[in-house]
């Protein structure tokens, strides 16, 4: 048919296909298609740029690209494919998310190496990486695990509170893979992976899904601890982690909290999780993020003096993204002024920052809501009169916390908490001998106090 034809058809068509797939999906494998005209009448010719697009259209998505012409009114069109060879040729790397596909063509096209999953960040490297104490030991197990993947530590799991890092390490790896072609990479997170895996079902397309996943050399999932209290989810990664695994595929797997804290976690894959190395990162010490930040002001072609940059580690201590952010905003407004700012003015625009880095560690309130959040509890359980070992034991560390990091006195924590000054007593010194012997809670105790902002004094 005439190319203004097919174009209009093809546009009704897509409002239909956009409502029936997710937005992902739809992107990935019907964005891309272009229609073309052809001189056939009642013929559709949909443009793809290469050989596996076609397959894989041809394959999975036949059915429901005619369903969507015969909503838009079209009953009688035969749809044809055709490779764009001029596409074909723009796209260096075919960016299909399918492994088995991509790799069929990558085989074609002689590549050794593609990415089957998520967008990666180019900024995210190993060069872009600043290595300080607090993630030393994370930054030498990713650069093992990318010389020897599959064989130095696997799986290996990298826990710590949001903005320490954990995407950029995790991404880092999967960019140096790709660009030492070892093979096909995929970094996705857990939710994503989740959603794929609910759509394959839907849709009936899990053999397509484990396909993909059991074909990867490096799979990166990030926030695994997404994966608390979805069974199938779980089931299905299960298999996933296993197949992978016997083949010697290297998994890594980020999560907020440490294994032992994710809600709802199958025993097998907790047990897996623990297999390799398990390692933490913590927020970064004030050299570290003063590093950060003279890296960053240079990246991105920063003027901003060496004491706003100070000014800016010792108040901003909890957070990296928080940190950066910090250091734009002071950018923006130096840059608007026209001259340096002082330490008032610094004070002045990243009050917001400061007052939460100061405040969430010195309420009671504050700190039972973070660790109730944390222990996947609620709120009221904190003040309740039940004693159940799933909450008991949260209770406790959250007067722990509070002990430890406000200036309440005892019986106003106790209050608090609906108990008596005894009880808290109580619970700090049971929780403070615990963690002597239990390395498990100690990263725990040390994760939420990082979070409540409180577990890396200013120096
Ligand atoms: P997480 O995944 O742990 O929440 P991200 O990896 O998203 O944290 O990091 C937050 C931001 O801080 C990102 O922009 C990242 O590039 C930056 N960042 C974190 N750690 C470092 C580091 N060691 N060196 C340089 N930038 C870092
Ligand atoms: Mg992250």
């Amino acid at each position: 048919m005439e190319a203004n034809k097919a174009i209009e058809i093809w546009k009704k068509a897509c409002e239909f296909l956009s409502s029936a797939i997710s937005p992902d999906i739809y992107g990935r494998w019907i964005g891309v298609i272009e229609a073309v005209g052809d001189d056939m009448p009642g013929q559709l010719t949909l443009s793809v740029p290469n050989g596996f697009y076609q397959d894989w259209l041809e394959e999975h998505y036949l059915p429901l690209i005619h369903k969507a012409l015969v909503v838009a009114g079209e009953q009688n069109i035969t749809i044809t494919f055709a490779v764009d060879g001029a596409r074909q040729a723009a796209e260096d790397v075919p960016s299909v998310s399918n492994a088995s596909k991509k790799e069929e063509g990558a085989k074609r096209k002689g590549l050794k190496s593609y990415n089957a999953g998520g967008v990666l960040n180019p900024r995210h490297t190993f060069d872009n990486f600043v290595v300080g104490a607090s993630n030393t030991f994370a930054h030498a197990a990713a650069l093992a695990v990318v010389e020897n993947p599959g064989r130095a530590y696997n799986p290996l799991f990298i826990h710590g509170g949001t903005g320490l890092g954990k995407t950029h390490l995790i991404q880092a790896m999967g960019q140096t893979l790709l660009k030492r072609g070892k093979g096909t990479v995929c970094y996705t997170s857990c939710e994503a992976f989740t959603n794929e895996f609910i759509q394959a079902l839907q849709q009936h397309e899990l053999a397509a899904f484990r396909k993909k996943y059991r074909h990867i050399d490096l799979l990166l999932i990030d926030d695994i601890h997404f994966l608390a209290g979805k069974e199938s989810t779980q089931e299905e990664f299960f298999h996933t982690f296993n197949s992978l695994y016997e083949n010697q595929k290297q998994i890594v797997l980020t999560s907020d909290r440490p294994i032992s804290e994710i809600s709802n976690l199958q025993k097998r894959l907790v047990s897996r999780f623990e297999w390799g190395l398990v390692t933490e990162m913590e927020m970064a010490d004030l050299e570290t993020r003063v590093a950060i930040l003279r890296r960053k002001r240079e990246q991105l072609n920063i003027r901003l003096a060496d004491e706003a940059l100070f000014f800016i580690a010792e108040h901003v201590r909890s957070n990296i993204r928080k940190l950066e952010g910090s250091l734009l905003r002071a950018a923006s407004y130096a840059s608007l002024m026209g001259k340096p700012l002082t330490n008032e003015m610094l004070e002045y625009l990243l009050r917001d920052t400061i007052e939460q880095e100061n405040q969430t560690a010195l309420t009671v309130e504050g700190i039972q809501r973070m660790v109730a959040e944390y222990y996947d509890i609620r709120l009221g359980d904190m003040t309740s009169k039940q004693r159940p070992q799933n909450i008991a034991f949260p209770r406790q560390v959250a007067m722990y916390l509070c002990r430890e990091m406000t200036e309440q006195s005892l019986p106003s924590i106790g209050n608090a908490f609906g108990r008596n000054h005894a009880t808290v007593l109580h619970a700090h010194r049971s929780v403070g001998s615990k963690m002597k012997t239990d390395v498990g809670l100690r990263q725990t105790i040390l994760s939420l106090q990082q979070r409540l902002g409180g577990g890396n004094a200013p120096g």
